[in-house]
Formats: C-alpha cells, sequence, structure tokens
C-alpha cells in the first residue's frame, strides 16, 4: 500500500480528553476519531489492527467448537422483559421505539437474544451442547465514557452462549473457553491476569476476569505474594484475623464474663475515628451498623423482621419472585469496610446502595450515625463473619449522642445472616496459603461465566431427555472486548515516540521508506515492496513528498514493526544495501539488497509464530 492512496492523518497533537497513551497514540496515527463522547471511528489503519484482533479471537473460538452467528443489533423490548431484565438493565441500556410504538434494545448483550433463538430451535439433548458467538456492535449508555475506546459506548464485543444437558458439560465448554481466552491474549502480545471474578445475582457459579494491569483500571485486584491466588477485590476473600465463635451457643459463654450494656453519651461524636479518640479504643472493638436499600432481592424474607409487610413480584414467566424493594442493617467491624458486591450476591438483589438519611431516620429512629445491632427491629440483620468474634464491643444506641458498650454477639444481639462481607485490603492473609495478599490496579477485557439456569428457565428453553422427559439447559456467558483489547495492546507496548506493535496485530509489518522516491531508489523500493507483498507479507510504502524526519517520525508514531530505508548511499556501496530497524530497537542493520526481502519474511513469520506459539 502507497502512502498517498490511504488515509493515515497522523497528528503532533492530541485532543485535551486523550488522558492515557492509547487514546493519544491511535488518534495521533490517524488510527481513530471521534465523532461523539463515547463514540468512535476508526480510520483504516486503525481497523486493519483491530480486524487482526478480530481474527485470532474468531480462529480460537472456531478452534474450540463455537459457532459463529450473527444475530441483530436491535433487539425486541420483549425479550427483556420476559428475562426480567428490562427494569433492572438500569440506564446502561439504550432503549428506542420504532414507528408503532413498540419497544427496542439497543444491544448492550445477548443472553435474551440467543436464548430466544436456541429456544424455538431445541427438542432433543442430542443437539446440546452448543455454543454460539458473534462479533458485533455493542452499545451501553455508559455514565462516563472515558479513556478512547478503552470505555466507548459503542463497542464491538465477541460475545458467546453455552448451553447443556449437565454441569459437568458446561464446566468444559467453561475450561475450554478460559483456555481460549488466554491463548487470544497471548497471541495479541497481551499479559493478563486472570483473576476470580463476582457470579453475583446473575446465579452463576463461577466466573473469571481476564484483567489487565493498568494504572487507569476500573478493578482492584487483590494478589498473594505467596501463592497463585488472584482474585477481583468484589469478590476477594481473606483469612480470617479473627477467633470466631462456631455457633451462638459458644457466643453466649464466651459473653459470660462481659459486664452489662452501658449507655454512654457521645454529645457530637459520629463518625469511628471521632468515636476512638472519644472513648480511646480503636475500631476494632465498634460495631458499624449501615443502613442498606437492595433491589429485586430474590432471598426469601417472609421470615425476617418485617419481611412479611414487603410485597413481591414476579418479572418473567418461568423466574422466582422477588422483592423490588427491601432494606437491611449490615454489621461489620469498624475497622472494616462493606463490599457492597459480596452483600448484593448474598441478599440475591440486582443492586445495592446505602439508604437515604430519610430512610436511616425511619428505619432507625435516630439520626444518622447512631445505627446499630442491640434493639433494632422491623429490619433484617446482616453480619460480617468477623462480628460474631466480638464479645465486648461499641455500637450505636439508636438514639441522638448514645452508644452502648459491653455488647456481646449472641448475647445482645443475634444476626438473621452471618455471611463474609468484608472488602478485602493489601495486607490482609491469603486465605490458601497465609500469605500476604497486595493490591493492582486492572481492566477487564475479558470475562467467562457459568451462569446456570437463570435465563433459559426465565426465557422457557427445554429439551427433552432419552426418555423424552423435558428439561431446562444450563448455560454459560463469555465476553470480550475487542477494542478494549486493542487499546491494551498499545497501553503495553509504546514508547516516547509512538506505538510499538507486536507483529500479530500490527496494521502493517513492513514499512519501506525511500529517502526519495525517485530514480534507483524508487526503483529499488517499489521492488522490494513487490517482493515482500508476494511472500505475503503486508507492506507500507512511504511514498511521499516529505523529508525522510518527518516520514521516520510517523513511522515510529504508527509503530509497523520493521522499518527499511531506502537510499542512495547505501545503494552505492560495494554491496548495495538497505537499512533495517526493528521499531524499539536502537541499531540498524544493513541488509543486501539481493536478500533484504527474503530475510525480512523470515523475520516477520517467525515473530508471528513465536507469539502464537506462546499462546499455544
Ligand atoms: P466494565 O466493568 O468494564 O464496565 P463489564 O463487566 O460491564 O465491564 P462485560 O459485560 O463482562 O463487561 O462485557 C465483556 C467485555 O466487554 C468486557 O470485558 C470489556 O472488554 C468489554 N466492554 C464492556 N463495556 C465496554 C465499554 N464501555 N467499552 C469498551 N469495551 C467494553
Ligand atoms: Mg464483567
Amino acid at each position: 500500500m502507497h502512502f498517498t492512496q490511504t488515509f493515515i492523518p497522523t497528528l503532533r497533537e492530541v485532543p485535551a480528553d486523550a488522558v492515557i497513551v492509547s487514546h493519544r497514540l491511535m488518534f495521533r496515527a490517524g488510527m481513530i476519531r471521534k465523532l461523539a463522547n463515547g463514540l468512535f471511528a476508526y480510520l483504516p489503519l486503525g481497523l486493519r489492527s483491530f480486524r487482526k484482533v478480530e481474527k485470532i479471537i474468531r480462529e480460537e473460538m472456531d478452534a474450540i467448537g463455537a459457532l459463529e452467528i450473527k444475530p441483530t443489533v436491535v433487539i425486541p423490548g420483549e425479550l427483556w422483559k420476559e428475562s426480567g431484565r428490562w427494569d433492572s438493565m438500569g440506564e446502561a441500556m439504550l432503549r428506542v421505539k420504532n414507528r408503532l410504538d413498540a419497544d427496542f434494545v439497543v444491544s448492550p448483550t445477548a443472553e435474551e437474544a440467543v436464548t430466544a433463538l436456541i429456544r424455538d430451535e431445541l427438542s432433543s439433548y442430542r443437539q446440546l451442547p452448543l455454543t454460539l458467538y458473534q462479533i458485533n456492535t455493542k452499545y451501553r449508555d455508559e455514565i462516563r465514557p472515558r479513556y478512547g475506546i478503552m470505555r466507548g459506548r459503542e463497542f464491538v464485543m465477541k460475545d458467546a452462549y453455552s448451553y447443556h444437558t449437565d454441569d459437568a458439560g458446561l464446566d468444559e465448554t467453561y475450561r475450554a473457553m478460559g483456555r481460549a481466552y488466554r491463548r487470544i491474549f497471548k497471541r495479541c502480545g497481551l499479559s493478563v491476569i486472570p483473576v476470580k471474578a463476582d457470579s453475583g445475582a446473575m446465579g452463576g457459579s463461577s466466573s473469571e476476569e481476564f484483567m489487565v494491569e493498568s494504572e487507569i483500571g476500573d478493578n482492584t485486584l487483590i494478589l498473594c505474594k505467596s501463592c497463585a491466588y488472584a482474585a477481583n477485590v468484589e469478590k476477594a476473600a481473606c483469612k480470617s484475623d479473627c477467633d470466631a465463635p462456631d455457633s451462638i451457643e459458644t457466643a453466649k459463654i464466651r459473653a459470660a464474663a462481659t459486664p452489662a450494656i452501658e449507655t454512654i453519651d457521645t454529645p457530637d461524636v459520629k463518625t469511628i475515628d471521632e468515636l476512638c479518640a472519644f472513648l480511646k479504643t480503636d475500631a476494632k472493638s465498634f460495631i458499624k451498623t449501615l443502613i442498606y436499600r437492595a433491589l429485586n432481592v430474590e432471598l426469601d424474607l417472609s421470615k425476617t423482621p418485617g419481611g412479611t409487610k414487603l410485597e413481591k413480584r414476579k418479572p418473567a414467566l418461568d423466574a422466582p419472585e422477588v422483592y423490588p424493594e427491601a432494606f437491611f442493617a449490615v454489621a461489620i467491624r469498624g475497622d472494616l469496610n462493606v463490599n457492597e458486591v459480596k452483600l448484593a450476591a448474598i441478599l440475591k438483589a440486582s443492586e445495592v446502595s446505602l439508604a437515604s438519611d430519610a430512610d436511616v431516620v425511619r428505619i432507625t429512629g435516630a439520626p444518622v450515625g447512631f445505627a446499630g445491632p442491640v434493639g433494632l427491629s422491623g429490619i433484617p440483620l446482616v453480619a460480617d463473619t468477623a462480628v460474631s468474634a466480638l464479645n465486648d464491643a461499641v455500637a450505636g444506641a439508636l438514639a441522638k449522642d448514645l452508644h452502648y458498650a459491653h455488647i456481646a454477639y449472641g448475647r445482645d444481639f443475634v444476626p438473621w445472616l452471618s455471611a463474609d462481607l468484608r472488602t478485602v485490603i493489601a495486607g490482609d492473609r491469603c486465605a490458601l496459603c497465609g500469605g500476604e495478599l497486595y493490591e493492582k490496579k486492572g481492566n477487564e477485557l475479558g470475562h467467562i461465566f457459568k451462569l446456570g439456569r437463570k435465563y433459559t428457565q426465565a426465557m422457557g428453553a427445554h429439551y427433552l431427555d432419552e426418555s423424552g422427559k423435558s428439561h431446562i439447559p444450563t448455560m454459560g456467558t463469555y465476553g470480550i472486548g475487542l477494542d478494549r483489547t486493542l487499546a491494551s495492546v498499545i497501553e503495553e507496548h509504546h514508547d516516547d515516540d509512538g506505538i510499538i506493535w507486536p507483529m500479530t496485530v500490527a496494521p502493517y509489518q513492513v514499512i519501506v521508506i525511500p529517502v526519495k522516491y525517485e530514480g534507483a531508489v524508487k526503483t529499488v523500493a517499489d521492488q522490494l515492496v513487490s517482493s515482500l507483498e508476494h511472500a505475503g507479507i503486508e507492506v507500507l510504502l512511504d511514498d511521499r513528498n516529505e523529508r525522510p524526519g518527518v516520514k521516520f517520525k510517523d513511522a515510529d508514531l504508527i509503530g509497523i514493526p520493521y522499518r527499511v530505508v531506502v537510499g542512495d548511499k547505501n545503494l552505492s556501496l560495494d554491496i548495495p544495501g538497505v537499512e533495517v530497524k526493528r521499531r524499539g530497537e536502537k541499531e540498524s542493520r544493513l541488509f543486501d539488497i539481493n536478500k533484504a526481502a527474503e530475510t525480512l519474511t523470515g523475520m516477520v513469520y517467525a515473530e508471528i509464530a513465536q507469539l502464537n506459539r506462546n499462546g499455544a
């Protein structure tokens, strides 16, 4: 390809909103342009690399027997009402009406669409397992699109959905997907960290996210210094740092020596820090009690305090009933923080958030800051497991400026539910090996997820077994963002001058720069390009009438792996040569013009083979 015949509008300046390297470089290299907030167009150079990522993903999906389909991007709203997600997806889902006033959704994901597709076709167990995938446009009305294509509103996802008769079959496909994902990222030249992830309210049993380390990452990863434990903080668990009793009875025995509860005046003391200073003790002997509002709770609350008064709703035909809104008191040791993702998973809620001040006052009968587990009525109390080890604690007394001291778990209060709710932080101990845990920031590139029967049940998918009995298939879902993957490649492979593409995703593999595109230099450059292209190498020929310095700067910026400079001086040597330089290396080498094409071809293929082998 001649530079003058393609469209690579390189720039020296970047827009102010391009704050991360990949956004700046893709913009400057003329790979992408912004149409509106979160909406980006790929220009020819960008699209070439994008297509390579797409090809690698497609090859790996095909290799594990996943079958490509092309559903629509616009999906009937009806399907989302069937699954219950019409209500729970929130504002990220773009809804539109057609001229007949019917509801449609611009696909943010496609569990509904693909499940609707297979339910009409599925009859026998012989058709399972079945894994379908698409590489297609998604739209999410992100509140804060940022970092260029890293978090856009429109993006492309490879999303796969698998259907099985049993858990063993799902497990097999889930693991094959995990291996395929590892290969995909390695072939793209990316170092990913697979981490255990939350499978939360979606009803699934396991889930893994593929993260790249990133300063601007939205995710916190918890990793162990001594073993391979790696988890998203949303999911991370740690070794207990207290001696929790095995039952309420044991707790009561332990409480025998604790003095009776005492009410203490704490005028104008609200925060844990203020209270610690006031009472001269540390946060570990406080019980923090927070009021949470949960939406679409699936857990049975009928036997909880206040539970009988709650209304239920059935979101979809075969789906379980949910409580659209319920409030919970959550107790946790003063030095720890509630992990809201864990809380939502335990309550089987679609969302949890701190209750408004007005709700806190209504529920606790006290101003904000004085909630406590003792004497609380009309609301279920959920406690972190570490709370059960406290047998002489301080907490709010449900009245302004009052706290209770000498509270004993089991004697003075018993939670409705005890569970691991803490947010793990650096310095906590690994649950597997006791090693020290540390934190990293990460960006999620892919996610694999055992969903179970939530969608197949809600949407009425069935198959008949050998004896003609009807069953609901179990399901897995697996996604990779292509745009984010591409941007992450640049985040990992660049220097001050520009991108340094791994060979597998480079838009071109070789750039040939004639110092001046005329005479003998032109002839040699044309011949070289022609030989390389003949050997299957993708070549960009910089035929622009620009100074060599300008061409070199652009070549560095767009990051094509091999640069070949053709100039008069080297052509007039005894053995005429061209100068070859690997992007990212300082030294260039002189290649005999008669051998240059062949040698370069070998080098390009060797690099591709190396990256593909890494992924094997
Ligand atoms: P995030 O937490 O970053 O919003 P997610 O958990 O919502 O991501 P999934 O629903 O698991 O994402 O989607 C699968 C993949 O799609 C993600 O791993 C990511 O690579 C990609 N993706 C999701 N949202 C965006 C976006 N706004 N822009 C670009 N890629 C995205
Ligand atoms: Mg995810």
